[in-house]
């Protein structure tokens, strides 16, 4: 991995760190991918549109008042009225990487908007060679469960790194937050600080690899609070743990609302008629993902009902995984030309928004699963939604209420053949979906729930100072 950048967004006044200040929505740098075409069924299909081949612009950031329209004026004062007392208690966030992956950009969305509240909110990301992100990539693999050895070595390049850093940054604020395991050892500074400090887990620690687990408790002992994306992702921890679940945010490309006629050029750009009925599953080509699984519930529901099939995803070309799943899929989808398979660049959030938009059911036939971002996605724009039943997609699809949850290739068929075929019933469901996502998905829920726990934590330190 390349070397990371020190990066502060400190949206008000200059960065406590003197670092480098880069603007939010800067250009993100992707890394470079060859891209195949995209693949029919028959494996001879048209070339990517020539819109999709280069990273777009970046988009504007939005202000607090631009979500008025999608959640009304009451839930926007609410977050005003719980900001009123921490008016200037200045936050840090700090994480591994300014750019690429989901943490990176839920921060993007979420310093501002909380700077906007005037709660001021720097981001801060460390630093750290080859061998640094080396070692914590394998960490971050041995706490979702596959096996590591832990040598002497790979704990003393951790160790080292995170010394850097502390002696780097500084924590002036009132409230630190440390995201995942990478900067998790800067809570030794906390003695020379008065902040109260958080960790915020993004991954799933409910079958780590033991030796990693134990080698880094003890750092998450020391925080004041530790936060996890599901109940079930959460340890046995000697310190207060919160459940803050993953949002979107539906004024970025991915979530927001298309004019019906870019819904209709990137359909004809990519092959898509929306005059039928189109099933669409959006994913890596990865394994777990289950896209072979998908080809064969559509092949079941076929012999009953009329339907295309598109299957959107990316990590085909630069990862030799996902070529070789990409493969598989073709061989299942045969000549099929009903069959649309897209490998993407990572930057066609737009082009994934209408794709969603223009399906008539979503499917999500993960084997496994974290949170299931694109079941979010698909029930925020009222999507009648068919997902496994793993990870934290039963959080989201409330069966038969919000979604439906299926457990093999055949329910997923049966499932694929009710809906196109009982569309009230689907109609139904998916307007439930967006209301469930409305109330606990949305990025402004996620700012909520870190205004009410910085004010937890501030009253844990007035008492703490009263007590001393
Ligand atoms: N995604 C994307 N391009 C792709 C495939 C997926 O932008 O080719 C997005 C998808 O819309 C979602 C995220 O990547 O926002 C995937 O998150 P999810 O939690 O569903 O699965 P993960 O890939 O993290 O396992």
């Amino acid at each position: 991995m390349a070397e990371q950048k020190h990066i502060s967004t400190d949206l008000t006044e200059g960065s406590q760190t003197g670092a480098e200040i880069v603007e939010i929505g800067a250009p993100r740098e992707y890394p470079e991918t060859v891209r195949t075409e995209p693949v029919r069924g028959n494996g001879k299909g048209r070339p990517l549109p020539a819109s999709v081949l280069t990273p777009p612009p970046p988009a504007p950031s939005p202000h607090l008042d631009d979500y008025r329209n999608i959640i009304g004026q009451a839930p926007l004062d609410a977050l005003r009225f719980l900001a009123g007392d921490l008016k200037g208690k200045a936050i840090k966030m700090v994480n591994s990487t300014a750019v690429g992956g989901g943490v990176a950009e839920m921060l993007n969305r979420l310093v501002p908007l909380l700077s906007e509240l005037e709660v001021p909110t720097h981001w801060d990301v460390i630093t750290g060679g080859n061998d640094f992100f080396e070692v914590t990539k394998a960490f971050h693999n041995a706490l979702q469960g596959s096996s590591f050895d832990l040598t002497k070595s790979a704990q003393e390049i951790f160790l080292m790194y995170n010394e850097q850093n502390r002696e780097r940054l500084q924590f002036g604020e009132d409230m630190v937050v440390i995201h995942d395991p990478q900067p998790v050892g800067l809570i030794r500074s906390r003695d020379k600080t008065q902040a109260s400090w958080v960790w915020r887990c993004h991954i799933d620690l409910s079958n780590p690899d033991e030796r990693v687990w134990e080698f880094l408790r003890p750092f998450v002992e020391q925080y004041d609070a530790a936060i996890f994306s599901s109940p079930s992702f959460a340890r046995q921890l000697a310190i207060p743990q919160y459940l803050f679940y993953p949002c979107i945010d539906p004024l970025s490309e991915k979530n927001k609302e298309l004019p019906d006629e870019v819904v209709q050029k990137i359909c004809d750009e990519f092959g898509i008629d929306r005059s039928r009925p189109i099933v669409t599953q959006v994913s890596r080509f990865d394994r777990l993902k289950d896209p072979v699984g998908v080809v064969q519930a559509y092949q079941m529901a076929k012999k009953y009902v009329d339907c295309q099939l598109v299957l959107a995803g990316g990590g085909a070309s630069d990862d030799p995984e996902g070529a070789a799943v990409l493969q598989e899929v073709k061989q299942v989808a045969g000549n099929d030309p009903d069959i649309i398979i897209l490998d993407l660049p990572p930057w066609c959030a737009l082009e994934i928004n209408a794709i969603q938009r223009a399906s008539t059911i979503v499917v999500q036939k993960s084997l496994k699963e974290g949170f299931g971002l694109t079941v979010t996605e698909a029930l925020w724009k009222g999507k009648p939604t068919i997902a496994g039943a793993v990870g934290g997609i039963p959080n989201q699809i409330i069966h038969k209420l919000t979604g439906v949850l299926v457990h093999s290739v055949e329910g997923c068929a049966f499932q694929i053949r009710y809906l196109l075929t009982h569309p009230d019933f689907a109609k139904r469901i998916g307007a439930s979906g967006r209301e469930h996502v409305k109330e606990n998905f949305l990025m402004t829920t996620n700012v909520k729930r870190w205004l009410l726990l910085f004010r937890i934590l501030e009253r844990a330190k007035s008492r703490r100072g009263t007590r001393t």
